[in-house]
């Protein structure tokens, strides 16, 4: 059911100076900027080969990407799974009984269906499923 990685999400409390790390100093391609207000979020897309690196930036201190970094700095939040349907997915999962974050799909960057999978669940990695592509 899992095609692949899509992509691993970064929080970074400044969007404008990571965008500048990654393109000028890494050489990568910025391929979308977006602001996802549901997750109170800025959104920056690196395609490296196959995977996506996403950088968010907190638009509010009420943002999970806020809390996330007042708690753990920096650095790497998420790993997301590109699967066929996240309906599907997450069905299965909690199936067996697997906690998950969003038990009903919402709506991501790039306006795809995703549902986070509890850290507790998964050995301490936050889990995202999408069907981005
Ligand atoms: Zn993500």
């Amino acid at each position: 059911m899992i095609r692949k990685i899509d992509h691993i999400g970064i929080a970074v409390r400044n969007l404008d100076e990571q965008i500048k790390f990654y393109s000028d100093i890494l050489g990568l391609s910025c391929q979308e900027i977006e602001e996802v207000t549901d997750q109170k979020v800025r959104v920056a897309m690196f395609p490296v080969g196959e995977v996506r690196i996403e950088l968010l930036q907190p638009t509010s201190s009420e943002s999970p990407i806020a809390r996330f970094i007042e708690k753990k700095g920096e650095g790497i939040h998420h790993i997301a799974y590109l699967v066929s349907d996240v309906k599907s997915m997450v069905s299965h999962l909690e199936g067996h009984q697997v906690q998950l974050i969003d038990r009903e799909p919402r709506i991501g960057a790039g306006g795809h269906q995703i549902a986070f999978v509890h850290p507790k669940s998964t050995f301490g990695v936050l889990t995202e499923i999408c069907e981005s592509e």
